[in-house]
């Protein structure tokens, strides 16, 4: 999702918020934050959504107004966090125009994951336990998300297989559907 994100931010001009690039930027930097938020990360599971959705908030205040649009990245993952978000949103007089989900198998995913540990120096990337851990959050977690959006049809399953050419070309298709 992070490599999709980033050609996406540079063919429609919007800015990058990836909670988990924010956590671990805190995480470098030692802040009482990231020191929190590791615990969680550590362990595949989430940081607690209060601590996410203070960071998207600060986030949203220093940059609506001064972008073209925003692209979300691993956020929302719950529930709580899409209302919190649909929320913040509707007070800055938008709203969230569509969610984007890479549907990709879970062997891939471990696969593809594993594959980065060799090189992301991520503690979450190298176990394969935590990586199985991420999944099964997901699924308990954040498929709940995929519900909230498909209530307000909001919601489009983009297949995650393929060449990053490929996937980047299904993402396109959709976003360019939008309008
Ligand atoms: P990611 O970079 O999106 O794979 O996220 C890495 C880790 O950061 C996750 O396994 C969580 O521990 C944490 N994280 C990232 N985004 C969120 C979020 N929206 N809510 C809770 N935890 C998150």
């Amino acid at each position: 999702k992070g490599t999709q994100a980033q050609y996406l931010v540079e063919k429609y001009e919007l800015l990058h918020i990836s909670t988990g690039d924010l956590l671990r930027s805190e995480l470098k930097a030692a802040t009482p934050l990231g020191l929190e938020a590791k615990k969680y990360i550590d362990k595949g599971e989430l940081v607690p959504d209060e601590v996410v959705i203070g960071m998207i908030s600060s986030q949203l205040d220093q940059n609506i107004g001064k972008v073209k649009g925003f692209i979300f990245d691993g956020f929302p993952r719950t529930k709580a966090q899409a209302e919190a978000l649909d929320k913040l949103l509707d007070f800055k007089n938008t709203a969230i125009t569509q969610v984007l989900a890479l549907d990709v198998p879970e062997e891939e995913v471990v696969a593809r994951i594993m594959n980065r540990g060799l090189t992301s120096g991520r503690s979450d990337d190298n176990n394969q336990e935590i990586i199985k851990n991420r999944f099964s959050v997901y699924l308990n977690e954040t498929t709940a998300v995929a519900e909230h959006y498909k209530e307000f049809d909001k919601y489009s399953s983009i297949p995650g297989i393929g060449t990053i050419e490929e996937v980047f070309k299904s993402l396109t298709e959709a976003i360019e559907a939008l309008s």
